[in-house]
């Protein structure tokens, strides 16, 4: 009974260092790799629907963001 309860004691111990090195190291290979370059907030063009940066989008009368001068335009912003 005692070896039960140590060997439970190293599994947990074992999952908690398995998390942190998950949760500081390195990302898993699934991800993009333009993430490293900073979180980005990206947008939708209401009249093409095309993802663009925040910082690339064109802001409306209305507060919504187009993709360029003439979507703006064309949904009357
Ligand atoms: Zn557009």
């Amino acid at each position: 009974m005692k070896y039960l309860l140590l060997l439970a004691l190293l599994v947990v111990a074992y999952l908690l260092w398995r998390n942190a090195r998950l949760a500081r190291g390195a990302p898993p290979a699934g991800r993009k790799p333009d993430a490293a370059a900073g979180p980005q907030e990206m947008v939708s063009c209401p009249v093409c629907g095309l993802h663009l940066p925040r910082a690339d989008a064109v802001t409306g009368a209305d507060g919504l963001l187009y993709c360029s001068q003439e979507h703006r335009l064309s949904a009357g912003g």
